[in-house]
């Protein structure tokens, strides 16, 4: 469902990623761990088109994303291609990146209206019911300034849903959380993974990757180092950066 071909990001003349190859099928979990500035966040940033890739080629449910190839040349496609192309991805930040001056309905509703031109109504009964979906029912009405980050997360996650995508991105979402507010947001996420979606998750939450995961990946220096199944990842593989990293963690 998503290909990661030989993928290269550039920032001017700095490497970040170094020939990415990854691949994730239907209705996996793929947990992504590794050190910081590794480049973690510019990948799941380039499968969601955030960042523009300099080299290689990433597909989404079979489609080429910002680029066409034709006669050869790699060219940039128009926005309004790319969008189509990444329409079914929904993208969970560190930051909730809430709108503070709107209500959770709203925040949830907003994107529906404005970015898929769904009618208030429909839109409202939408937000409602993924409201519901990650526990939230009761603070609809509530602003961010009055919910926890551990709402204003699962807030943020419902936004993503109420777009219907068919692949989820995660970039770190309970790190910037308290840690016992972390636990409600890893429990929407492990339904999720339960009903069968799709997902990548940035993470530092290795009980999760324990659990929840299909495969781990360690990125080291814009690199996959290893990449296997949980067990494989952490008890197993015997690269030495990999087991360097994991004892801040076991
Ligand atoms: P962390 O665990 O700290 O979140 P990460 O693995 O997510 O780290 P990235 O954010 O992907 O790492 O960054 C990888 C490298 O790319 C870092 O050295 C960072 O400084 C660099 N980088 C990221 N974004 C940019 C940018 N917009 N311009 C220049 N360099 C960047
Ligand atoms: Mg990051």
């Amino acid at each position: 469902i998503i290909d990661v071909r030989e993928v290269w990001k550039r920032f001017g003349n700095v490497e970040v990623l170094k020939g990415i190859d990854l691949s994730i099928n239907k209705s996996d979990v793929t947990c992504i761990i590794g050190p910081s500035g590794s480049g973690k966040s510019t990948l799941l940033r380039c499968i969601a088109f955030l960042e523009e890739y300099s080299e290689g080629e990433i597909y989404i449910e079979g489609e080429l994303l910002g680029f066409s190839l034709e006669g050869g040349k790699r060219r940039r496609v128009s926005d309004a291609e790319v969008q189509r192309v990444r329409r079914n991805v929904g993208f969970v930040f560190q930051q909730f990146n809430l709108w503070p001056h709107m209500t959770a309905q709203e925040n949830v509703a907003a994107p529906l209206r404005l970015g898929r031109g769904i009618g208030p109504a429909e839109a409202a009964q939408r937000a409602g019911a993924m409201l519901e979906k990650v526990g939230l029912s009761a603070r609809a009405n509530a602003y961010p300034s009055q919910l926890s980050g551990g709402q204003q997360q699962r807030v943020g996650i419902a936004r993503a849903l109420a777009m219907e995508p068919h692949i989820m991105l995660f970039d770190e979402p309970t790190s910037a959380l308290d840690p016992e507010l972390v636990g409600e947001v890893l429990q929407v996420m492990r339904d999720l993974a339960a009903e069968g979606m799709t997902m990548a998750v940035v993470t530092h939450e290795m009980g999760f990757a324990a659990q929840v995961a299909d495969t781990v990946v360690f990125i080291d220096e814009g690199k996959i180092a290893v990449s296997g199944s949980p067990d494989h990842v952490f008890r197993r593989d015997p690269n030495p950066r990999l087991r360097q990293f994991l004892q801040n963690y076991f």
